[in-house]
């Protein structure tokens, strides 16, 4: 069963004599000024490429790689305040595991010495990309998690290596465009039975075109968040962006593909005139707030077929094209100030009562066949695995400080909503949310957007957390945005 497109940072004055003016208009202790601090930044790739015969992810069922139609990489950048250094590493998966991240962390910071809390590593959530960790019927290979610990290492490593004075930006863009809210509200009548026998008011990628649509059950993010590093003499270092958008998808079966973030990369890289640079220079896009947001207009009249990658190539062309015209505008500071706030918060499991899991088992015994094909079976199958988890699960929370931008990361598939949250009541003036990053805990409905039901909350490896999950997370992140904001503005 594969689903298609759906699943499976007081302001800081470089120079002296500002910095002196500074001291007499505000009365600001002149420990604050920034004279003669010098800000740096380093940026590197490393090629994560799953083998041929080895298991990608992204589907209810798993796929075996027969062919490689653009490497998979982790895109890394390095900043270094003269004080704090932070790395922020982005790879070409679908998700990966807080166990193997926190091995890269450690193998990184043992060479680097930056502290394992100021790395940020997220997944991009390409469909078509090696698998990092289990979730429905695909499992990691340990050869490729040992593989991947390294080369995420290496791509800090190598950021660190190639630090050089340089100036930084940012800004933001939008396109509305390629952005849908996947997860629907239906006419009445037919109604949504849900693999546990339930019934849901929303359904999930419901078809472009369906004569019963009513509404989008969320909102959509359009907003792209631009981070630009160039060398003190305008030689472009790294840009990091921010969409929220889930992937696009359509590429061939069993075909490794970055998706439209590794295509995107390309045409940035095209734009801004930085081939073949003596130090390479790197284009990341993070996957913003997107759990319930797709490429899908499900709105539309009826659906457009495109060959493979020409979807992903045009909305890579289209965000490249918004993200090189931000660029044009961005002011950039030659230093700017750094923090990070990490922290761990404690969350329970929806873990399956005597009744489902009875359920789930009587399910399971009616099938012989090694892979699930049905999607009840599959679930009761994720219910019996939910069964196993503890009672509570640890999940890692980071926010950084770049100057007046912070960007807040959290190891979910978060909903727009929650991003669109995080925006409006930071108080940064500009924020925004990396998902996937920093380990997995599966999709993060709201609590209303629980009591909808629908896919994103179907209890399963990929959505186990405690309904009240994202106003706990969103609340844990505020308290470390105003701290953040306090310490640099005593
Ligand atoms: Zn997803």
């Amino acid at each position: 069963m594969k689903i298609k497109n759906g699943f499976p940072i007081t302001i800081r004055i470089a120079a002296a004599a500002v910095g002196i003016a500074l001291l007499t208009l505000s009365g600001i202790a002149s420990a604050q000024t920034d004279a003669g601090r010098i800000f740096r930044a380093g940026a590197s790739t490393s090629n994560i490429t799953p083998a041929v015969g080895t298991s990608i992810n992204g589907n209810f069922s798993d796929e075996t790689v027969q062919h490689i139609h653009d490497e998979t990489h982790v895109r890394c950048i390095v900043l270094d305040d003269g004080n704090t250094q932070l790395a922020i590493a982005v790879a070409d998966l679908c998700m990966v595991s807080r166990a193997t991240l926190d091995k890269a962390k450690r193998r990184a910071s043992s060479i680097t010495h930056i502290p394992v809390e100021h790395m940020l590593v997220s997944a991009t959530h390409t469909h078509s990309g090696g698998t990092a960790c289990s979730v429905f019927q695909s499992d990691p290979d340990s050869g490729y998690l040992h593989f991947l610990e390294s080369r995420i290492a290496d791509a800090v490593i190598n950021a660190h290596n190639n630090l050089a004075p340089a100036r930084i930006g940012w800004g933001t863009g939008s396109e509305a465009g390629q952005v849908f809210n996947r997860r629907w509200n239906m006419k009445p009548g037919e109604p949504l039975i849900n693999p546990f026998g339930n019934t849901d008011k929303v359904k999930m990628n419901p078809g472009v075109g369906n004569p019963n649509l009513l509404e989008p059950a969320g909102p959509t993010d359009p907003g792209i968040s631009v981070v630009s590093i160039q060398a003190l003499d305008g030689t472009p270092v790294a840009i990091l962006a921010n969409y929220s958008l889930h992937y696009v998808g359509g590429v061939g079966k069993g075909e490794v593909s970055a998706d439209y973030y590794g295509m995107f990369a390309g045409r940035m890289q095209q734009l801004l005139n930085a081939d073949r640079q003596h130090n390479q220079f790197v284009a990341i896009m993070s996957n913003g707030t997107s759990g319930d947001v797709n490429n899908i207009n499900f709105g539309a009249a009826s659906s457009v077929s495109s060959p493979p990658y020409h979807q992903m190539q045009k909305v890579a062309n289209i965000i490249a094209a918004e993200v090189y015209k931000v660029v044009q505008q961005i002011k950039y500071q030659n230093w700017v100030p750094l923090s990070v706030k990490q922290k761990q918060i404690e969350l329970m499991v929806r873990k399956p009562d005597k009744t489902e899991l009875t359920r789930a088992k009587t399910i399971l015994s009616k099938v012989n066949k090694p892979v699930l094909t049905s999607v009840e079976a599959l679930y009761a199958r994720e219910t019996v695995l939910i069964n196993d988890y503890p009672n509570q699960v640890s999940l890692l929370l980071q926010s950084m400080r770049i100057g007046d931008l912070a960007i807040t990361a959290i190891p979910c598939e978060v909903f727009a909503e929650t991003g669109l949250e995080i925006k409006a009541k930071s108080p940064f003036k500009s924020t925004f949310t990396i998902s996937l990053a920093n380990g997995y805990n599966g999709y993060l409905p709201t609590p209303a957007q629980h009591q909808l039901g629908g896919y994103e909350t179907w209890r399963a490896r990929s959505s186990y957390l405690e309904t009240e999950a994202s106003v706990k997370i969103t609340q844990s992140l505020f308290e470390m945005l105003d701290l953040l904001n306090k310490e640099n503005n005593p």
